[in-house]
């Protein structure tokens, strides 16, 4: 941590690069006065209020309001869970025709980020990510998507049970 005491003349000369000013402010929350990076860069600017009361304050402010990020966050996901239920009821498997889409999942044939069901519970993203990660998927039930994976994983048991690898427009790697 750099002091704000100027060096002494002698030393300076040893280091021509001057020492940068450390720059404090004061926070308008709790009053404190903190170096400059307590304070988060937001656009153009550093914010008024430093690092620490603003997690506090959002911490306090989701506590107060915690029903209403939760009742949010069950329509995010019940909007998810029908956006991926339309998908699935207008795409049959594309290897063997399956309907039920229960027996339905997302292969994907371009680049995977995440699988659409981390996307919507762990990640919690938005439906338009949602839809672009569908996007990179074809819908296969679950037998076809087992053998698909099997044959390109070359699992041994793939290779002696014989059966014909389903046909998959692949387009990037196996997931
Ligand atoms: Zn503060
Ligand atoms: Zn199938």
């Amino acid at each position: 941590m750099p002091r704000r005491t100027q060096a002494p003349a002698r030393q300076q000369a040893r280091q021509p690069v001057p020492r940068r000013r450390m720059t404090t402010r004061r926070c308008r929350c709790c009053g404190e006065l903190k170096a400059e990076r307590a304070f988060e860069r937001a656009d153009q600017y550093r914010r008024r209020v430093c690092r620490k009361c603003r997690r506090d304050n959002g911490r306090v402010y989701y506590r107060a309001n915690k029903p209403r990020y939760r009742a949010a966050n069950a329509r995010r996901i019940a909007a998810a869970q029908s956006l991926v239920a339309a998908r699935l009821s207008a795409s049959p498997c594309v290897t063997c025709g399956e309907a039920d889409i229960v027996c339905l999942e997302f292969h994907h044939v371009a680049e995977k980020e995440f699988t659409v069901s981390e996307l919507i519970f762990a990640r919690r993203r938005s439906l338009a990510a949602v839809t672009k990660e569908m996007d990179r998927c074809v819908v296969m039930c679950g037998n076809c998507h087992r053998r698909s994976t099997a044959a390109l994983g070359r699992w041994t048991l793939h290779r002696v049970s014989g059966v014909p690898v389903p046909t998959v427009p692949m387009m990037g790697a196996p997931t």
